[in-house]
C-alpha cells in the first residue's frame, strides 16, 4: 500500500514515527480481548490494538449507545459511566454485537470515547488515555490525557496514599465506581450531585484523619 501524501517514504530515516498513521482501518476483523478473565467480568482489550476505530466512530446508533450510558454533568465534573465496569472501574462498552459468549466487541469506554473526542487515530501505539481525576469509568473528554503505563504507574502509587482520595477508597475502584452507579440510580434528579458525593465519600471511612494507608 502506498503511503498517504506526506507521509515519509519508507527508509527515509525519518526519526519522528506517524501515530497510527499506517494503521489498517479498512479492513473489518474480529478482535478480542488482550486479557480474558476466565469466569469474571472480561477484560476489554486494554489498548485498543485492532480494533477498527474508525468504524465503530462512524456509526451513529453506535456513537448514540456510547452516550446513553453516560451521565453528562459539568466541564469540570467526572462523567460518570452508568454501563458495563470492569474489576478494575474500567467502563466496558459493548460497540459492537458479536455472536458467541466471549463478548469480542467489547471495548473500554475511555479508548473509544477519546477516539470520538480527538480522532480513530489519535492514540499513538504504546501509549494509554490516563485519568486526571483518577476515577476509572470517568467518561469527561476534559478529564484524559496521553501518557505511558509507566506514567499512570508511577502517579497512581503516589496518590494511593493520600488520605479521601480515589485510589485509596477503602472498596477498591470497582467497588467505589459501583457506589457511584447504585447512587446514581437511586436519586432524583435535584439530589444528583449530593448523592454521587455521599457514595464517593463513603469510601474514606477515616473521615479527616491523614493517616497514609500502608
Ligand atoms: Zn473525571
Amino acid at each position: 500500500m502506498r503511503p498517504p501524501a506526506g507521509e515519509a517514504a519508507p527508509g527515509s530515516g525519518a526519526t519522528v514515527p506517524r501515530p497510527a498513521g499506517g494503521e489498517d482501518t479498512t479492513v473489518p476483523r474480529p478482535f478480542d480481548p488482550d486479557r480474558g478473565e476466565p469466569g469474571g467480568e472480561p477484560e476489554p482489550t486494554a489498548t485498543g490494538e485492532g480494533v477498527p476505530w474508525a468504524e465503530l466512530l462512524a456509526e451513529g446508533e453506535t456513537v448514540a449507545r456510547y452516550w446513553s450510558h453516560v451521565l453528562r454533568r459539568g466541564p469540570d465534573e467526572c462523567w460518570w459511566w452508568t454501563g458495563g465496569l470492569t474489576d478494575t472501574g474500567h467502563a466496558t462498552f459493548r460497540a459492537v454485537s458479536l455472536p458467541g459468549r466471549t463478548r469480542r466487541g467489547t471495548v473500554p469506554a475511555h479508548l473509544f470515547g477519546y477516539r470520538l473526542a480527538h480522532g480513530p487515530v489519535s492514540v499513538p501505539r504504546g501509549m494509554v488515555v490516563r485519568h486526571r481525576c483518577d476515577e476509572p469509568p470517568c467518561q469527561n473528554p476534559a478529564h484524559w490525557l496521553l501518557g505511558t503505563r509507566g506514567d499512570n504507574n508511577r502517579d497512581a502509587a503516589s496518590r494511593r496514599r493520600l488520605t479521601g482520595h480515589a485510589l485509596a477508597d477503602v472498596r477498591g475502584a470497582a467497588g467505589r465506581a459501583r457506589a457511584v452507579q447504585a447512587a446514581i440510580a437511586a436519586a432524583s434528579p435535584e439530589d444528583l450531585d449530593q448523592a454521587i458525593a455521599a457514595a464517593l465519600a463513603a469510601g474514606n471511612p477515616s473521615g479527616a484523619h491523614q493517616d497514609a494507608l500502608f
